[in-house]
């Protein structure tokens, strides 16, 4: 997508402080954490929503669950732990538009969210 601004770090067109990268997903440290640890993990691949994602966007979801795992342990969260969150449309507070996993933590998290 054009000017989408995930996709634009995903080309290297806008910097990003790196955290993991393979062939389906890029993690990267969040512009305005709300945690100690705050890291976003994207698909390469431009799915809009949650609700986009279809059967064969199976790999992309995958990658980014099995990398949200290396993000929390390349962080030292694996034995405290952390949360892992996908914000779907305004109402559950998603601003960016390209789908993407939250790995928060670092702090202690209450439950349920606000
Ligand atoms: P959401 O509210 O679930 O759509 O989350 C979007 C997240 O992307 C927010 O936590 C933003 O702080 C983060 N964000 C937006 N622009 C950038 C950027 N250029 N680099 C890193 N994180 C960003
Ligand atoms: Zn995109």
């Amino acid at each position: 997508m054009e000017d989408c601004i995930f996709c634009k770090i995903v080309r290297g067109e806008i910097p990003a402080k790196k955290v993991l990268e393979t062939d389906e997903v890029l993690a990267f440290d969040d512009i305005n954490p709300a945690a100690p640890v705050h890291v976003v993990v994207v698909p390469k691949k431009h799915i809009a929503t949650h609700n986009d994602a279809a059967d064969e966007d199976k790999r992309h979801l995958g990658a980014l669950h099995l990398a949200a795992k290396r993000v929390a342990a390349s962080k030292g969260l694996s034995r405290d732990g952390y949360r892992a969150v996908i914000n779907t449309l305004p109402g559950a507070g998603q601003v960016v538009f390209h789908v993407h996993m939250h790995v928060i933590g670092g702090r202690s998290l209450g439950w349920p969210p606000g």
